[in-house]
Parts: structure tokens; sequence; C-alpha cells
């Protein structure tokens, strides 16, 4: 008898990764998929990156490093962060990780109670809502929709916490949205979370390098929430190395030492190769990576353009990351070429099966009346994705 544990078996699977699979797996039996499911960057990791990597093989890195990383590589994530942030950190509060998405769970895990509450201003990335029920603790949607560009207000910050609210989620540049928060909005959340100093703020800045406009705010940067804010972020979508799968956090010290102990006990120290490579990375100027940033910007102005040719789409115009998130409601209810489409769920499965363009559901982002397609394709094929959308939907 197959008998799992609660835990598993009350865990979604995660969508991004679901869909990707799905296209691979048609691509396979010989389907021709554009997949816009997965936000992975297109191109290859530069040079100068995957000559350190070698170079760390040569010099024979290949035993187990500290937990939570390499000294030297922690030193020049706090450079990193002072350069790019205006965040002072010094190494013994920064974690090095199996890729962002370790450095979350470690967060949940050592910071949450059963019982204990989670926010999460929706839309919201997959992993927060299920890595929030893996460590036990129930989370609560904070909604907005695309007339607000996906942001909250800090009233809906304040109603929104209760006794038992124990950490909330920022991201931005927000994944699926592309929202960008300003300094100002930032500046009026903290003033509400400085009347609940009991709640920890988990700022997701994984996309910070991805961005089309102002430069990026860091939450810890406003003094009043450094002590309680943990600051994720990573090489993979700036760098083009998602798989080297290197993330790291910086934190208050107590937060960051039991985030190495939960590793400790689960993965031990990062990929030794991979983190002698995210020196290099985090070590050349911010330039060095705005050639792929520029396509980015340039795909985003493409997308907005071919999907403003489809009837019934309405878009914002995300200012950073690589996706666009379309509310698609205007097609519940309505039955095109035999098959009716009720949710975005249907919406997505439609234009993988009619059109061969697969995309993630917003549901999976706790935004029902939308779907994440992310434009981190060649050109060639966002031009023949859209046509075929274009296609079966007018
Ligand atoms: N973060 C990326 C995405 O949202 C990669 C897949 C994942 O880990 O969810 O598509």
């Amino acid at each position: 008898m197959q008998q799992l544990s609660n835990r598993i078996n009350n865990l979604p699977v995660s969508q991004t990764l679901a869909m990707a699979a799905k296209a691979r797996e048609l691509k396979t039996q010989g389907k021709d998929i554009i997949s816009l499911s997965l936000g992975e960057p297109d191109f290859n990791t530069p040079d100068f990156i995957k000559e350190a990597a070698k170079q760390a093989i040569d010099d024979n890195y290949n035993s187990y490093s500290p937990v939570d990383g390499y000294l030297d590589l922690r030193e020049a994530i706090c450079r990193k962060f002072k350069r790019d942030n205006n965040l002072t950190y010094s190494p013994n509060q920064i974690v090095v990780s199996t890729g962002a998405k370790q450095s979350i769970a470690n967060v949940a895990m050592v910071l949450l109670n059963p019982g204990d509450e989670v926010l999460l201003p929706a839309p919201y990335w997959v992993s927060y809502s299920a890595i929030a029920t893996l460590a036990e603790a129930t989370y609560k949607e904070i909604p907005s929709g695309i007339e607000t560009d996906f942001k909250i207000t800090p009233e809906q910050l304040e109603a929104a916490i209760t006794p038992k609210t124990k950490l909330i989620f920022f991201n931005s540049p927000n994944n699926p949205s592309g929202t960008v928060y300003t300094e100002s909005e930032y500046r009026a959340f903290a003033e509400v979370l400085e009347k609940y100093p009991n709640i920890y703020i988990l700022s997701d800045e994984i996309y910070e390098h991805i961005n089309y406009g102002q430069p990026n705010f860091s939450f810890a940067s406003i003094e009043s929430m450094y002590d309680r804010t943990i600051t994720v972020n990573g090489v993979a979508k700036a760098f083009a190395m998602t798989g080297w799968r290197i993330g790291y956090m910086g934190a208050p010290d107590w937060i960051a030492k039991a985030c190495t102990k939960m590793q400790g006990q689960i993965t031990s120290g990062a990929n030794c190769i991979a983190q002698r490579a995210t020196i290099a990375a985090l070590n050349a100027p911010v330039s060095k990576i705005q050639f792929m940033v520029d396509e980015f910007h340039k795909r985003r102005d493409l997308v907005l353009d071919l999907l403003s040719e489809i009837e019934g789409i309405s878009i914002n115009t995300p200012k950073g990351a690589f996706y666009v998130f379309p509310d698609v409601s205007s097609y519940f209810g309505k039955t095109i070429d035999g098959v009716t489409i009720n949710n975005a769920g249907d919406f997505s499965m439609f234009l993988l099966e009619k059109a061969n363009v697969a995309t993630v559901t917003g549901e999976a982002f706790g935004a029902p009346n939308c779907i994440r397609l992310s434009y981190a394709a060649s050109t060639e094929e966002l031009k023949e994705a859209f046509k075929r959308i274009k296609n079966v939907l007018n």
C-alpha cells in the first residue's frame, strides 16, 4: 500500500514547473510547442562566469563548502548589497543556498509555527503559498487587479493583519505581473508595519536587475525595517544561471544562523563550483549584463504590441521581470472552437491544445482572471506564438 504523508498529499504541484514539463513532453512527442511557461532567460551564461567555474574545477574545488557558503562569496555578496541596494550586511548575516527557492524555504521553516499566518500580496509567485503550507502556517492573499497595476494599498495591508500574522512576502519586480513598487509606496507599507513589531518581511528581489524604469528599491534599506527584513536574491535571472542553483539572503544574524542550522540538516553548502562562479558574477560591474536587460525590454514592447491586436485581453505595462500577465476574464463562459472556457486554467489549456503555446494559469499565482506568459524567448518564437494565439481567438 502506498502511504504518503499528509504533508506531501496536501502540497500542490508547482504549476510553473508542471506546465514546463508538459510542454517538454509534448515536444518530445513531436508537437510544435512554443513554451512561454517557464521564467528562464534564453541566454547562455556569460563567458567570464563560465571561465571562473572551469578554473574552480582545475583548482580542485571539490570538497564540502561551509554550510552558509564560502567566506569570500559571502564577502562578495556584502559588497553587492552595498553597491546595488544601499544595504550594509556582514558575512555572518549572509546564507548562500541552492537557489533563492531554498532561501525562501529556509526562512519559512525557521520563522513559522503551526497556525502562524503569512500575508501574500497577490499576485504572487506560486511557491510562496506552497512553502508556507509546508511550514504548517496558513496564508492569506491580499488581492489586487489590473486596474491598480497589481499593487496593494497600505490600507489593504493593515486590514489584513491579525494577531497571528508573522510574515509578509514582498516581491518587486513582481513575478508574475512585472509590477515594481516605488520607494514611497514601500515607505507607506513600512509605516503600517512599524505598528506591528512582530511581523517579519521577506523581500524577494530576484528580478532586481530586470527592471525597465526606476532603480530597484530594497525594503530593508528603510531603517526601521532592517532588523525584521530578510532580503532574498540570487544569480539565476540576472546572469542567466537558472540551472546553477545559487540563491542567497541577507538577514538579521539570528535568522541567518537559524537558516544555516536548517540547511545543515537538509542540503549542506550549495554546489562548490557554482559558488565560485557566483563570485565572478557578483564582482563584475552590472553593465556586463545590461545587454540582456535591453533585449528583454525590447521584447516586452514587442509583446505588448502583439497583445494589443488580440481581442478581449486587458494588460498592464510591466515595469520589470520578463512576464506579461493579461486579464483574460472576458473569455470566461464563452465557447470557442467547441471548447468552453470557464476559468484561467481552461484558457491556458485551450491555448496549449489549439495554439500549441504553453502558458501558466493565474490561479496558481492567486489571480484567477489572468494567465502568465514569459517573454524570455526569442523574438521569432514570440512573434509566432502571438500569431497563433491571435488566430485561435480572433
Ligand atoms: N521562477 C521561475 C518561474 O516562475 C522558475 C520556475 C519556478 O521555480 O517556479 O517560472
